[in-house]
């Protein structure tokens, strides 16, 4: 099996290459199509499986391959990544930056913890996929320095850590942002009853993954 095999384009499968990747992970094998056919997805997987890849690769392709509704400068955010801690974010966007070298996508990490105004700096400027910390977001969004309405891509990463720290309230006001007609992916370590009814009420007949 190999990353071009799954249906990734030239620059994507290059960037992957030089970062050292030569085979596909088994949630990567099966979630990179997954994410490709624009469906929604619910995935079990455990950090350590290659999951960051799995949602990345594909977001990077579609984002590079349609275009964006809103050409120019203040173009919106077009895929919304959400993590439950600075650190994952950080890293999930540090592994966007290194996959879509080769492709024309520029993208933002958000938390809290630190002051707003270099985010407010930042988000002068073009940000096509946004990974963010749920509370720092909204607080962004409530002040109208973000705009989600356009935001054709939503993953939630490690969603029960997400929840077990009390964030279910702020995804549900950030869900109340977004547009109705949008892809949407979800990555859980473990699930509660308390993410399957997110699953119920977030996906839309999605494809099931378990590694
Ligand atoms: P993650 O589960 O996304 O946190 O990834 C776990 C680790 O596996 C990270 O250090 C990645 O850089 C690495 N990794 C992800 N995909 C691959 C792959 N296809 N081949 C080798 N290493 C990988």
């Amino acid at each position: 099996m190999s990353f071009a095999s799954l249906g990734l384009s030239d620059d994507i499968v290059r960037a992957v290459t030089e970062h050292g990747y030569t085979v596909p992970t088994p949630i990567q094998v099966q979630a990179i199509p997954a994410v490709l056919s624009g469906g929604d997805l619910l995935a079990g997987a455990q950090t350590g499986t290659g999951k960051t890849a799995g949602f990345t690769l594909p977001i990077l392709q579609r984002l590079s391959t349609h275009r964006p509704t809103h050409p120019g400068a203040k173009a919106p955010i077009r895929a919304l990544v959400l993590t439950p801690t600075r650190e994952l974010a950080a890293q999930v966007e540090e592994s966007v930056r290194t996959y879509g070298k080769h492709v024309k996508l520029s993208s933002m990490v958000m938390f809290g913890g630190v002051g707003m105004n270099p985010q407010l700096e930042r988000l002068k400027r073009r940000v096509d996929i946004l990974v963010a910390t749920p509370g720092r977001l909204l607080d962004h969004a409530q002040q109208g320095s973000v705009d989600l309405g356009h935001v054709e891509i939503l993953v939630l990463d490690e969603a029960d850590r997400m929840l077990d720290m009390g964030f279910i309230h702020d995804i549900k006001k950030v869900l109340a942002l977004l547009p109705k007609q949008r892809q949407n992916l979800l990555f859980s370590a473990t699930f509660s009853d308390e993410i399957k009814a997110l699953a119920d009420r977030l996906l839309n007949a999605p494809a099931l993954i378990e590694v």
